[in-house]
């Protein structure tokens, strides 16, 4: 099967995957529905697909046979690659002549060492294009129906990594000035420290009433999602058994989950059209 061949079955404007380049691509939270066309595009012609732990495994079934899968896995824990190793890989295979598909979870641009990677690209004068994917803070909260936004309760919204290179809270964090200026905060990488950085965000103004929304496995069938507050939501985590990968959102916007949780309403939930408590009492949904 040649590369036009395939194009055939993709929309107009899709680029043709050239020899010696390498497509940085972000894969989702897990759910391959959420891939861009571009990174099926590029899945669809890669002779070699370098992947992370975070890449649902079923993704790789859109490969063309005879395509390498090629496991760069970095899981915190666990004996991983360097990242030099990985950017060095990548290089080899461009300069084999290969196509280079690079996938990682999410969006290779937030917390992704996605960057890193393409600059080591760029000092090694590797062709490459950047396709954006669906970030967990986003996408993952919007399958637990939960909004990054919304009007009636944030006009800002923080993205902030749970711990740092060395693998503590990351001190560069200005926690007082987060606490006091996001109100809505949403935490990758948070549940190793989370009693710490729970106890910071308090420390610094918020309530310990503040809903909290933890969703594991995000877009995933063992997708759980624990709705709890700031000050209760590292106990409870470990109650319920919540391990990342996870993504802890703090703010109101949780609250929205109990009318938007639509994956709940396709088992039956009932859902709150009205979870904010927003509408004036006794007025009926429909009234005017
Ligand atoms: N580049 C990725 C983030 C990588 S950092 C992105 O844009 O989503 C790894 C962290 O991402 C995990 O520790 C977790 O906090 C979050 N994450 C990634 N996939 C997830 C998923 N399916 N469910 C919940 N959290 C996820």
């Amino acid at each position: 099967m040649t590369v036009s061949e395939l194009n055939n079955n993709l929309p107009q404007g899709l680029p043709e995957f050239e020899s010696g380049w390498v497509w940085l691509a972000g894969a989702g939270p897990g759910d391959p529905g959420l891939l861009t066309l571009h990174a099926v595009n590029g899945l669809r012609q890669a002779d070699v697909v370098v992947y992370d732990a975070l890449v649902d495994k079923s993704i790789l079934d859109w490969v063309k046979p005879g395509t390498i899968t090629d496991y760069a896995g970095k899981r915190g824990g666990k004996p991983s690659p360097k990242q030099r190793d990985i950017t060095l890989k990548l290089i080899d295979y461009a300069r084999a002549g290969k196509r280079v598909l690079r996938l990682k979870g999410g969006d290779p641009f937030v917390f992704g060492r996605g960057g890193e990677e393409a600059l080591g690209l760029v000092e090694a004068g590797v062709p490459f294009r950047i396709i954006p994917g669906v970030t967990a803070g986003i996408g993952g909260l919007a399958y637990a129906g939960i909004p990054a936004t919304h009007r009636d309760c944030n006009q800002a919204v923080t993205f902030l990594t749970g711990h740092d290179q060395t693998g503590l809270t990351p001190d560069a964090v200005n926690w007082d000035g987060i606490a006091k200026g996001s109100p809505v905060i949403v935490m990758y990488m948070a549940m190793k420290h989370l009693e710490t950085i729970a106890a910071k965000l308090v420390a610094c103004g918020r309530s310990v009433d503040e809903p909290v929304g933890i969703v594991c496995n995000a877009s995933l069938a063992g997708q759980q999602v624990l709705e709890t507050t700031l000050g209760r939501c590292s106990e409870e985590a470990k109650v319920a058994g919540i391990k990342p990968p996870a993504i802890v959102c703090v703010g109101e916007v949780v609250r929205l989950r109990e009318g938007l949780d639509w994956l709940g309403a396709m088992s039956g939930k009932v859902l709150n059209s009205d979870p904010l408590g927003l509408r004036p009492e006794g007025r009926s949904a429909d009234a005017g």
